[in-house]
């Protein structure tokens, strides 16, 4: 059964009110016709009460149709309106859709059939059009709470930032404030140990030199964090120059050999270059063998450890440490290059370390326009190979002048020896001393 509709007519024309109203009967439209003869009363039966279309005359005494259309839109009242028109108002019958009106209808053409396929349309277009406008309101809606949501994101990367940022900063104050200390630790127990300052006995000896590698094993990992803090923050800068790359490999390898001789490891080293120079910094360069040295020596048990240094088509260099140790499993392969990320994270583990030793080496690989490679197997052993070009980008080389070799082969800066001599230790990765 078809929904009887409520409908207003609006009129001044008794003889034409009547007109619809038959024609809306014949046609068999169920429905509840209220009519109007002026806009006053039109406006405020639609203010208090609710219809399913209007029929409205154009020409009206008060005030005109299209008036009354522009009040009732700005009045926020919605209903399909028909507009009613003599014969030869089409011109202002577009003005009148365009005001709001749903259609129109020239008077001379109101017959049964017709005026019941203008109201169904009426009401269908007005319910499409509404619609429509509920979806845009609610696309708008949904764009605006993304929005909210964009910005309440863009805040909170802010925060982290900034937290994050204090952190290094925290970190890098710290282990900054935390060196000078350990320093004189260091220093100190070094001194006890010369013979000239009085003969230790045999067990104050042990204890001093236990002091003494506790605390430059306390250095390395100090250095360690303040590294990383500034490789995060971006203010670590590469010093460049040229200098031998084989020299270098061979002088690191000679000082990490006692480590792999005390865990029964044989340590082999070949360098295979035609021309051993290269541009870079050479501390850093120390640094990352050092770091990966130290891990080949933790992570394996027994058997050997390589390193080799090789000439690469296209102005490039490789290192590369391969161990028989415990090997990685592949699906860790990208997290162990993470900053504080080990594979095994237990309290209880076996290896120690801070878990900054990749990470550092995968900044400072990535900062020389280089790349790493790790081919391993669980129980069978590793490889990390670093490809590098023979010279560095200079974008991030820093002005200092270059640290020159002294006669030890160890790095200083003419221009201020002792913060120098502190970040050479901080490349040193020195095993787990006995406490
Ligand atoms: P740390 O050695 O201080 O734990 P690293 O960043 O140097 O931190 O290494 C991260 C992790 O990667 C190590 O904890 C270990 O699980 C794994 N790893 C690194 N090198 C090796 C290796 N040569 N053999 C086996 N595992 C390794």
């Amino acid at each position: 059964m078809e929904e009887t509709l409520k409908l207003l007519v609006v009129d001044d024309d008794e003889i034409d009110r009547m007109a619809v109203r038959r024609a809306l009967t014949e046609a068999g439209v169920p429905m509840e016709l209220s009519e109007v003869s002026d806009s006053n009363d039109a406006f405020s039966a639609l203010n208090t009460s609710s219809y399913d279309c209007v029929f409205l005359d154009y020409r009206l005494p008060l005030q005109d149709g299209l008036t009354l259309i522009k009040q009732l839109r700005s009045s926020k009242i919605k209903v399909p309106l028909v507009v009613l028109t003599d014969q030869g108002d089409e011109e202002i019958a577009v003005q009148l859709i365009k005001a709001g009106a749903t259609d129109y209808l020239s008077k001379s053409r109101i017959s049964p059939e017709n005026l019941a396929q203008v109201l169904r349309s009426a009401i269908r277009v007005y319910w499409a059009e509404m619609q429509a406008t509920l979806a845009q309101e609610e696309l708008i809606l949904k764009i605006q709470q993304l929005e909210k949501q964009q910005q309440h994101i863009q805040i909170q990367n802010f925060k982290l930032s900034e937290t994050s940022q204090l952190k290094s900063h925290f970190l890098a104050t710290m282990s900054h404030e935390l060196r000078t200390p350990m320093n004189a630790i260091i220093g100190f127990s070094q001194i006890l140990l010369r013979p000239k300052f009085g003969q230790l006995t045999h067990q104050q000896t042990d204890m001093v030199e236990r002091i003494l590698n506790n605390g430059k094993h306390l250095l390395m990992l100090l250095n360690e964090v303040l590294d990383f803090s500034k490789l995060e923050v971006g203010r670590l800068d590469l010093k460049a120059e040229r200098f031998d790359l084989s020299k270098i490999i061979n002088l690191v390898v000679g000082e990490m050999r006692s480590l792999a001789d005390a865990k029964k490891l044989s340590l082999f080293v070949q360098t295979d270059l035609q021309n051993p120079f290269v541009v870079n910094d050479p501390v850093r360069i120390k640094q990352i063998l050092i770091n990966l040295l130290s891990n080949a020596i933790k992570f394996t048990e027994s058997g050997e450890i390589w390193v080799e240094v090789q000439e690469l088509p296209a102005n490039r260099v490789t290192i590369i440490v391969r161990d028989t140790g415990i090997g990685i499993a592949s699906k860790d392969f990208k997290r162990i290059f993470e900053a504080f990320i080990q594979v095994d994270q237990s309290i209880t583990r076996k290896y120690p370390g801070t878990g900054l030793g990749l990470a550092i080496v995968d900044s400072l690989v990535r900062m020389m326009g280089g790349k790493i490679f790790l081919e391993s197997k669980l129980g069978i052993g590793s490889m990390f190979k670093i490809e590098l070009p023979r010279q560095i980008p200079l974008t991030n080389v820093a002005d200092d002048p270059p640290t020159p070799l002294n006669e030890e082969g160890i790095f200083y800066s003419a221009k201020n020896s002792h913060q120098s001599s502190q970040s050479r230790q901080a490349s040193i990765r020195y095993p787990k001393f006995k406490i």
